[in-house]
């Protein structure tokens, strides 16, 4: 999803919270369904091929928000969203204790009028204390994001990293991955701190940041997934 929509996205929600939730709403439940409804990318079929042929299996770490790893076939529990799920919802009410659900009902159930593109009535709510529903997604200052889910990603994430051998040859793949996106950066960064035979591969990304472990490649990420799902899956005769 691009960031300028993002930050409209971020806009919506604080219109929701205090003022309309027919516009809020009516933009969300007409993202949402363009995303379910679009194709997933080739780049990405082509990275899943790849990655769950790794003997000690992989991990997601992405600040995407529209659900293109799942739909893509990544394991849900293989992926940490550290920016949330459009996908999911949560309660506005900071001091309930609903947990975010998955929200493609919800989204089914929207109405939207076509002319005035705001919703008209389904408006989602949380099923513990009936307030309104928002994504589970956290935007730029967005001080409401209910973090639980993510929280028990990162849980699982780390919990794989210390099962691997220290000594393995861990391969980091980052892709598209902006200076925006501190966080996945500095996971990544991470995890050649504890993986000294790490190598950490940037598509997309002029900047290798010095550490002889980081291949920088000038390249969009379809042309690098491209080019390994050719020189790798071609070399082990593979073409699933
Ligand atoms: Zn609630």
């Amino acid at each position: 999803m691009h960031y300028e929509i993002l930050a409209l996205t971020a806009a919506v929600i604080g219109v929701l919270e205090q003022l309309s939730p027919a516009l809020s709403w009516g933009f969300f439940a007409h993202i949402q369904r363009l995303v379910a409804a679009s194709d997933t990318p080739d780049s990405f079929h082509r990275l899943h091929m790849l990655v769950k042929r790794a003997p000690r299996g992989y991990f997601v770490c992405t600040a995407t928000v529209d659900g293109l790893f799942s739909r893509s076939g990544f394991r849900n529990d293989c992926i940490l969203e550290c920016d949330g799920s459009l996908g999911r919802l949560q309660c506005t009410e900071g001091a309930c204790e609903q947990t975010p659900w998955d929200g493609a009902v919800d989204y089914q159930a929207v109405e939207i009028d076509m002319f005035s593109k705001l919703a008209t009535g389904g408006f989602p709510q949380c099923p513990s204390c009936g307030r309104m529903a928002r994504p589970n997604v956290r935007l730029f200052d967005d001080t409401h994001w209910e973090q639980s889910v993510a929280r028990r990603q990162e849980e699982t994430l780390d919990s794989w990293l210390r099962e691997l051998d220290p000594s393995c040859n861990l391969v980091i793949l980052e892709t598209g991955v902006g200076d925006y996106d501190r966080f996945v950066r500095e996971k990544a960064e991470a995890m050649l701190m504890v993986f000294p035979h790490a190598t950490l591969v940037r598509m997309q990304c002029g900047d290798g940041g010095g550490d002889a472990r980081c291949i920088s490649l000038d390249l969009s990420v379809e042309e690098c997934i491209r080019d390994m799902h050719l020189e790798i899956g071609g070399s082990r005769g593979g073409s699933e």
